[in-house]
Order: C-alpha cells, then structure tokens, then sequence
C-alpha cells in the first residue's frame, strides 16, 4: 500500500514540488506570492516548520514568529508598499484558515477598510 504523504502544501512548495513566486527563503521561513490575491500585492510568510497555526506556538516559538514579522516586513520594503500594508494571521475555520501550516498574510497596494470582513 502506498505511503500517505502526510506533508502540508506549504511544504510542498518548500520542497520544490509544488511550483510558486519565492519571495525570501532562509533556514528558518520563506516567503511566496500567494495565488489567489486579495490585493494588487499579496504574499504569505511561512515557517519552514510546520506548524499548524498560532494557537498552537508555544513560548519557544518566540523567537521564530518574530522573525516571520520581520521577513514580512523585509520583503513588503523590498516590494515597495512604503504606504502601508496589513498583515494577517487565520487562526481556525472561522477566521477562514484554509491551509494547517501557519502562514502571515502581507496586503498591500490599496487602501485598506476596517473592519475586516
Ligand atoms: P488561509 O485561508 O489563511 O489558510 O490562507 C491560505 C492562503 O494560501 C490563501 O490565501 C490561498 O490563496 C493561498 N494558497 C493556496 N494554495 C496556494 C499555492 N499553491 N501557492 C500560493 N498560495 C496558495
């Protein structure tokens, strides 16, 4: 019987085999164009490891979801949204995550309301 391959999609596009825009990749995150934007620029910051969401990180994560803030900070300058841009966390069905590896969302190029829907 064939192996379930029990990796996330996020994975996935880490390992090369689902293809996607890399934005910034180091040891610990990268960072993709998402394929579906919300916003004439829209990318997502992921964790190399995958974890499922934050409500799952625990203190010894710390470290970890601040450096996905940075990148997304990084990578917004490098996209030029030097007017603004949001940043996202879906944590659960009701908040509307779709993908169990935690993923920051950066919006930017528009005017944003508030609040979200
Ligand atoms: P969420 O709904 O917060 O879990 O976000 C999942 C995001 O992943 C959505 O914005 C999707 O558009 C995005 N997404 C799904 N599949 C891909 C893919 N193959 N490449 C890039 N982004 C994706």
């Amino acid at each position: 019987m064939a192996e379930t391959d029990e990796r996330t999609l996020f994975q996935k596009i880490h390992d090369g085999e689902i293809p996607a825009e890399m934005l910034h990749r180091d040891d610990r995150a990268f960072a993709i164009r998402d394929i579906n934007p919300q916003a004439p620029t829209h990318f997502l910051v992921i964790p190399v490891r995958p974890l499922a969401r934050l409500e799952e990180a625990e203190e010894a994560d710390a470290d970890l979801l601040g450096h996905l803030l940075l990148v997304a900070r990084k990578v917004a300058g490098e996209l030029g949204l030097d007017k603004g841009f949001r940043v996202v966390i879906n944590n659960g069905r009701e908040a509307g995550e779709t993908v169990p590896h935690l993923h920051v969302h950066v919006l930017g190029g528009r005017p944003m309301t508030w609040p979200p829907g």
